[in-house]
């Protein structure tokens, strides 16, 4: 049993993520909601414009699965308040979240990381949406992912072969613990890095330094980090989730979906140092390089569609209408993030005229304001019709 058919609903919650999958079967729909945030809905008051989109998830019925990929506001903050009771009523049979939400990451912790140190804690309005998360999770099951870990959604999505490419667990990179913040190689910065980047690329290893591991020698869970806080202090410990708290887009789930050879990659927000991991082996090189459907990271941000991963793609074409041309999906809104001047701005313009040249792009900003969503529908078996 496989699906015939999956539709991505793309909602335009102008800065923030909600992407809604249906996958069709024989048997009944199945659905998977990545992501419900906003930090700047695109009008009316956001928590009436929230509702709206509440509404519509829940007039499609029963939900399946819930992914919350990292605990920014623009990712989670729908999870909370009313719009959050109404996503717990579809009780979904199934939470994932990263490693580092584990309310066992912290020894004898009872709730999440998060509210344990929420004192010190920027993000401190997200913590209904990271108790409601959690509610759920409890009630249903709740899986911490980390690279190359189950995602649970696999009795879920009979079928659909899911890969968990991020995030790596501090023992998979310990990179992560810090965001660069230039990478000439990588990031969308500056136009001349194109060219440079592009005569470079001929082949060579992508993370030369980066640590290797098999996927299946991937810890089966936290024990690292266990291990390592366990002669901690309190207080160590504390600061320990802190730091990985100062750095949250790379803690990022990275979700590949394969039917087949139909695939569809759903990074969050995940930034390099999240994305070495992954990109440093063979096999998920490999497997990104058959990517149909790629939600753009970090809504288009300079540094989280590493130019090495844009790369990979081999459906990227410039041939417009071409019949199995990548889709890129990016949920934005511009002038609210980073800096012109400093060549910073969300979404960056030198990714946006790549993602537009080389793929069938759609961006939330397009959509009418009389529109909450727009949706695509992909079948697996007949290549990647656009939406
Ligand atoms: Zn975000």
């Amino acid at each position: 049993m496989k699906p015939s058919k999956v539709a991505v609903r793309v909602y335009n919650v102008g800065f923030g993520d909600c992407f809604l999958l249906t996958f069709h079967y024989a048997a009944g729909n199945r659905r998977v909601l990545i992501d419900f945030g906003s930090s700047a809905p695109p009008r009316q008051s956001p928590s009436d414009y929230m509702l709206r989109v509440a509404r519509d998830i829940a007039a499609g019925g029963r939900l399946h699965a819930v992914v919350a990929t990292h605990r920014h506001r623009d990712h989670i903050n729908g999870f909370g308040s009313r719009t959050g009771k109404i996503i717990a009523s579809l009780a979904p049979e199934l939470v994932i979240q990263p490693w580092t939400e584990d309310p066992a990451a912290l020894a004898d912790a009872t709730e999440p990381a998060a509210i344990r140190v929420a004192q010190n804690y920027e993000d401190i309005q997200n913590r209904s949406a990271v108790e409601r998360l959690m509610k759920m999770g409890r009630r249903s099951r709740a899986v911490y992912v980390h690279g190359g870990s189950p995602s649970g959604l696999e009795e879920i999505l009979p079928g659909v072969e899911i890969n968990v490419l991020g995030p790596p667990t501090l023992e998979q990179s310990a990179a992560i613990r810090r965001e660069r913040p230039r990478d000439p190689a990588e990031f969308w910065q500056f136009r001349a890095f194109l060219e440079t980047a592009a005569a470079g690329s001929g082949g060579a290893e992508v993370f030369p330094h980066a640590a290797r591991y098999r996927p299946d020698a991937a810890p089966a869970d936290l024990r690292w980090f266990l291990a390592r806080t366990r002669g901690l202090g309190e207080e160590q410990r504390k600061e320990f989730v802190r730091v990985l708290d100062r750095v949250l887009n790379n803690t990022s789930v990275i979700l590949l979906f394969r039917i087949g050879d139909f695939s569809m990659l759903f990074p969050g927000d995940a930034q390099i140092e999240n994305w070495s991991w992954s990109l440093g082996q063979r096999c998920y090189r490999e497997l990104l390089r058959g990517v149909n459907v790629y939600k753009v990271g970090h809504h288009g941000s300079f540094n989280a569609t590493p130019r090495s991963l844009w790369k990979l793609f081999a459906h990227r074409s410039r041939k417009k209408n071409g019949p199995s041309r990548l889709v890129s999906l990016l949920s934005t809104r511009s002038g609210k993030y980073g800096d012109e001047d400093m060549h910073t701005e969300v979404p960056r313009q030198t990714l946006l005229e790549t993602l537009a040249r080389e793929s069938n792009l759609f961006c939330t900003e397009t959509l009418p304001k009389s529109r909450l969503y727009k949706d695509f529908e992909f079948v697996p078996d007949r290549g990647v019709p656009d939406g």
